[in-house]
């Protein structure tokens, strides 16, 4: 039985291709009880999410993904439950926000040397109403012609050593995972499986994520494989931490996979859901097929 929650989630506000309320409404039609949004570095979408969300009967839980660079790598940390008006969070944001629009700046210096124009303004028309980032700039090199699918645009072009890569410091760990307890949420490490920075640099982020009050880790998410879920799930036992669950929807023609079909945590996992009050309804199922 596919699960019923969904903690990770992407809108126009960020770099999804659904606005909000089409988010919403699209996850109540897959089936999904209760859903997190979690834009990369802006909150703009949670209000109107909220609203459409209770239209829908679902329980909505207010999200972030907040983009970190830990030891000169970008990692991702998912704030659940967070409050968007906490002044720290929220400036924190903002600053993060300031440094996307230099990166992009830079960014479209740099395919401009590789006879690549136009992109700034070209990312800018696909970034609908909030942040600019790389998946922007991937759908203008598409409409461009340079190649026919996002994978393929990422690894020619966006990625380090290629024509569009901009180097580009996040904000600390320290600070992200104290912005998001500081709001009253709970620290996610989004995404383990898609950090290719080796298994001693995995324990040691998982060890330094935990001290910090890092809550939880995501076993099952859109991007790991099925052996991934185990993998990650004994680095979640291992470091006494929870599990989260989450597809990383960003649309139907940029995802991992669709909404409302993850399978549940593996047996063992302890659920980061399993004591909120947006989750009673489901906790009888998802915690026991989750022990
Ligand atoms: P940014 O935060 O601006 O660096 O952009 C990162 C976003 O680009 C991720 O959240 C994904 O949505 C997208 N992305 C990164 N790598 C890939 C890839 N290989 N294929 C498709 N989308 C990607
Ligand atoms: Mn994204
Ligand atoms: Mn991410
Ligand atoms: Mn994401």
């Amino acid at each position: 039985m596919p699960a019923l929650i969904d903690l990770h989630s992407h809108s126009t506000v960020s770099d999804g291709l659904l606005a909000p309320e089409a988010l919403v409404a699209h996850a109540a039609a897959q089936g999904v009880k209760v859903l997190a949004l979690t834009d990369h570095d802006d909150t703009a979408g949670l209000a109107v999410a909220a609203k459409v969300a209770a239209e829908h009967d679902m329980q909505f839980i207010n999200g972030v993904e907040i983009s970190v660079t830990w030891r000169r790598r970008t990692i991702h940390v998912v704030g659940l439950r967070v409050d968007p008006d906490y002044e720290p969070l929220r400036a924190g944001l903002e600053k993060i926000r300031a440094g996307r629009h230099l990166r992009a700046v830079g960014m479209a210096a740099s395919l401009s040397k590789f006879g690549i124009e136009g992109s700034l303004e070209g990312a800018y028309a696909h970034a609908q109403q909030g942040i600019i980032s790389r998946a922007h700039f991937a759908r203008y090199l598409m409409d461009k012609g340079y190649a026919s699918n996002i994978k393929s645009i990422f690894k020619r072009y966006l990625v380090k050593g290629k024509p569009g890569y901009f180097e580009h410091e996040w904000a600390s760990l320290e600070d992200v995972i104290g912005w998001i307890k500081g709001s009253g949420g709970e620290a996610v490490l989004a995404h383990p499986g898609r950090y290719d920075f080796g298994r001693s640099n995995m324990l040691l982020l998982l060890e330094e994520f935990r001290n910090l009050g890092g809550a939880a880790i995501e076993v099952v998410t859109g991007s790991h494989t099925v052996d991934q879920y185990q993998e990650y799930a004994k680095l979640a036992a291992m470091f006494g931490l929870k599990s989260s669950l989450g597809s990383d929807y960003h649309g139907a023609s940029h995802a991992y996979i669709e909404m409302g079909r993850l399978p549940e945590l593996p047996r063992g996992c302890v659920p980061l859901w399993q004591d909120w009050p947006e989750t009673l309804g489901l906790n009888a199922q998802a915690t026991a097929l989750a022990s």
